[in-house]
């Protein structure tokens, strides 16, 4: 079609926006791009139109879409650089026309030796995306006995500017698809090896634990140093284990809250006692400062536990001895705060929000010789987090640090997450 009238300019305006609006609206590449070839076939009054890419592989150009009873037929065969139209635009990346093709040295006869088809004229434009040229798109045929005009060549090269987006937006799709899968792939087998590999070390572990127990009781006084450092060493190793799993459980998504209603002072207090005899061997002051009503909030226990585990544990390591920790918790309205308060060495301003980060230690030979895995604060913020509550920090370098956690009395159920809590 010719736009002679003002109704064959609006229809062809048409055609080119009803690509464009699929271009935007469809993912099926296929589809859109026999919407292509077809629009092509009819605005420049062609018998047909194909659209070919180049192959890497076999530095080819390949049939992507084509019409009529060939399309089979024609997605075998391969179009060579050399001695093709296609190859040719393809190459100097510039449309062409032959008027004429009988007996053009130009065309490649392979295609119509193939298909059983007479290519009588023929007008191709490169497809171009970002500078690279991708493929071709042609029109073969002029009907009427016409010849291709730059109307027919600037209406294929509009076309060609929309075929172009679309096959790059599906290899991008493509190519984000492969990579989230092989993210997934990789991060499966993360969690299967921490699975496997902790399933596998708890064992002889708590092997190693309970006979070091026992025998620390039968020996003379003057061995029971040597089975201390065997159970305190084995020990460490079942808390890393446990944090590495606990962090790994929460990254899944299969950590849960079993709701229930824990009593905070009482849960402080179990707290105290369970650091009470590392705090005597420091020389550090281990105290707590409770209200004297009753505090609860919901959530489970165990979790809540590990987090204050964990803060008392980082102030006892990063105290010095003759300094004070203590555990303070106040009803704050729908909240409950907890805070573990100690003046040891403090936290610079920068390190603040990183030492919540998995496996983040503050670089200093002063923290360096403490040990530990960089990961009980990141364990203590996931808890926290699980339970709809947050955990800050405020601290001053030489002065001491107070980490504050803050617990709904009421956990809300998240609509997006509805299986997190049970
Ligand atoms: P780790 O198990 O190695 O202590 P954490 O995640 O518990 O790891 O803590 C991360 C880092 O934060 C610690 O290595 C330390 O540098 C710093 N930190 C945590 N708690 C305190 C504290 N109370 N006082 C000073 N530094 C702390």
């Amino acid at each position: 079609m010719s736009a002679d009238t003002l109704e064959d300019r609006v229809r062809q305006l048409e055609r080119l926006l009803e690509v464009s609006r699929n271009l935007s609206a469809t993912l099926d590449l296929e589809l859109l791009l026999l919407l292509v070839i077809d629009v092509a076939t009819e605005l420049t009054t062609s018998q047909a139109s194909s659209i070919l890419l180049y192959d890497k592989k076999s530095r080819k150009l390949q049939f992507v879409a084509s019409q009529g009873s060939h399309r089979e037929s024609l997605k075998q065969i391969h179009v060579p650089l050399e001695k093709s139209v296609a190859g040719r635009v393809f190459k100097h990346g510039r449309p062409l026309i032959i008027q004429e093709a009988a007996g053009d040295p130009r065309i490649f006869r392979g295609v119509d030796q193939a298909v059983g088809f007479e290519t009588r004229s023929l007008l191709a434009v490169p497809l171009i995306f970002r500078e690279e040229t991708i493929g071709v798109l042609e029109a073969v045929n002029k009907l009427n006995d016409q010849m291709y005009n730059d109307e027919d060549m600037k209406v294929l090269e509009i076309l060609a500017t929309q075929a172009a987006i679309a096959i790059q937006n599906a290899r991008f799709m493509e190519d984000s698809r492969r990579a989230y899968q092989e993210l997934a792939d990789l991060d499966r087998m993360k969690t299967d090896f921490i699975a496997i590999a902790s399933h596998e070390l708890r064992t002889p572990l708590g092997l190693i634990l309970g006979h070091s127990t026992f025998m620390r009781e039968m020996v003379d006084d003057e061995l029971k140093p040597q089975l201390d450092v065997i159970v305190r060493s084995a020990t460490r190793l079942k808390d890393i284990i446990e944090d590495v799993s606990k962090i790994d459980t929460f990254e899944s998504g299969a950590s849960r809250v079993r709701k229930g209603q824990i009593n905070v002072k009482r849960m402080v207090r179990d707290v105290l006692a369970a650091y009470e005899s590392t705090a005597e061997e420091k020389g550090i002051a281990l105290t707590s400062n409770l209200p004297s009503g009753e505090l609860v909030v919901e959530g489970e226990v165990d979790k809540i536990k590990t987090v204050l585990n964990n803060l008392v544990k980082n102030s006892l390591t990063f105290t010095d001895e003759g300094g004070h920790v203590m555990i303070t918790a106040e009803d704050a309205g729908e909240w409950v705060s907890i805070s573990v308060i100690d003046n040891g060495i403090g936290i610079p301003e920068d390190e603040r929000e990183r030492i919540f980060d998995r496996f983040y230690q503050v670089e200093s030979h002063m923290t360096r010789k403490h040990g530990g895995m960089g990961l009980g604060l990141s364990v203590a913020k996931m808890m926290v987090e699980l339970h709809g509550g947050s955990i800050d920090v405020q601290s001053v370098v030489g002065e001491g640090s107070k980490f504050t956690v803050n617990l709904p009395k009421e956990i809300k159920i998240p609509d997006e997450e509805p299986d997190l809590f049970r």
